[in-house]
């Protein structure tokens, strides 16, 4: 499994409706929201095997504008061997 940080830029507009439908679709304990501070975005960080499947956590109202990354820690023996070359 990979691990992706997807962000979900939408507008006061569609903010209840976006919310509902993540709700619905099981996914609302994995989004943390700027909302309540105006800024109309969610974050979250999911497992999935590839972009596509990530994307899919994201409803179709705003899934087009959605950013899917895929995320990594980067370890101590990731930083020495890249010190090394
Ligand atoms: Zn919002």
């Amino acid at each position: 499994m990979n691990r992706y940080l997807i962000e979900t830029p939408h507008t006061e507009e569609n903010c209840r409706d976006l919310v509902d439908l993540v709700n619905a679709a099981g996914y609302l304990n994995h989004f943390d929201w700027g909302c309540m501070a105006g800024v109309h975005c969610g974050w979250a960080t999911i497992e999935a095997e590839n972009e596509p499947q990530a994307r899919l956590a994201v409803p179709p109202l705003v899934r087009g504008q959605a950013l899917v990354v895929k995320i990594v820690k980067f370890t101590q023996s990731m930083l020495n061997s890249s010190h090394q070359q």
